[in-house]
């Protein structure tokens, strides 16, 4: 039986699995993000002795994924310093000899909803992750977008709300960006209180809807995608799809006269198919892609 490494590489956990052929799961271990130097080794070992085909990386970023860069492969501009620089395709590829495929944690995530989840059998969908930042993965023609570098719509800059308390946001890198205004250290921050203990009567969460809606409008009107999938631990507050929904139809205004805005999103922008599995699966899809491209 063939088999198929992944890892969900996050700054906070690293999921790793050895998966068949088929996506089903024989082997998983879950530990905790340290620095480069404490945490390859614990990967490597899990990895090292199953004789994989392929390895799958689905992982935290800014990544140069631009194959004719010197540093491609490596992991950019993040906050977490450890592991800025670290070249983690090249040092898997290296230490395992098999081959392997490296992209953004939402791209992979987004590649298994396409494939397998809620935007099954359709060409192009954008995956959101609302959580302790927001990352934008982008399937178009079946594939992960690159380009000058990949997609970073959790940094799309929004228009302040006029009742925003803190209208700024908190990224430290640009002011009113999606993700210093709606993830949930940003909802924190404003209202002092947990996005998990804020009643659903709160005005926090009509805020929120607000600008999770200015995104969508916005990345219907860049890309186009025949769905939008929503996920991460702030979109377990379930009554925000509604909001967003009715929200995003009136940014929109008429504009975009098909059928899907028509009924009011209902469909079009949805939770998560695969819930937690969509990024280790994702990983396993990067995996399969290597294999492939390497014969
Ligand atoms: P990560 O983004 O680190 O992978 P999550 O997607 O779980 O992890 O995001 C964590 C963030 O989501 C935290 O800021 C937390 O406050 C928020 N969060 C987690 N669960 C909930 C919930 N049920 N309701 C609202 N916010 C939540
Ligand atoms: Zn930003």
């Amino acid at each position: 039986m063939k088999k198929y490494g992944a890892l969900e590489a996050g700054g906070t956990k690293m999921v790793l699995a050895v998966m068949d052929g088929e996506g089903t799961e024989l082997q998983r271990k879950v530990i905790p993000t340290r620095t480069p130097e404490e945490t390859m080794p614990e990967m490597l070992s899990f990895f090292i002795g199953e004789h994989l085909a392929a390895l799958g990386v689905g992982c935290f970023g800014p990544l140069d994924l631009n194959p004719a860069s010197p540093t491609y492969g490596s992991i950019t501009r993040t906050p977490k310093l450890a592991w800025r620089g670290y070249p983690i395709l090249r040092a898997f590829e290296q230490a395992l000899s098999i081959p392997v495929a490296l992209d953004t944690d939402v791209n992979g995530a987004a590649l298994a909803e396409a494939k397998l989840g809620a935007a099954r059998g359709l060409s192009s969908c954008l995956y959101l992750t609302v959580g302790t930042g927001i990352g934008g993965g982008l399937i178009v023609g079946g594939e992960p977008v690159h380009g000058l570098m990949h997609p970073e719509i959790g940094h799309l800059l929004l228009t302040p709300e006029p009742d925003d308390p803190a209208p700024a946001g908190f990224c430290p890198y640009h002011p009113h960006c999606a993700e210093g205004l709606a993830s949930g250290p940003a909802i924190e921050k404003r209202w002092g209180v947990s996005a998990r203990d804020l009643p659903e009567d709160h005005p926090a969460w009509a805020l929120e809807a607000s600008y999770l809606a200015q995104v969508c409008a916005d990345a219907m009107l860049a890309f186009s995608p025949k769905k939008i999938i929503l996920g991460g631990g702030v979109m377990h507050q379930s009554f925000l799809f509604p909001m967003i929904r009715e929200k995003t139809v009136r940014l929109l205004n008429g504009y975009i006269p098909v059928p899907a805005v028509e009924a009011g999103l209902m469909d079009y922008i949805v939770p998560t198919g695969l819930g937690d599995q969509s990024g280790i699966l994702g990983a396993w899809l990067l995996a399969r892609q290597a294999e492939a491209s390497h014969v």
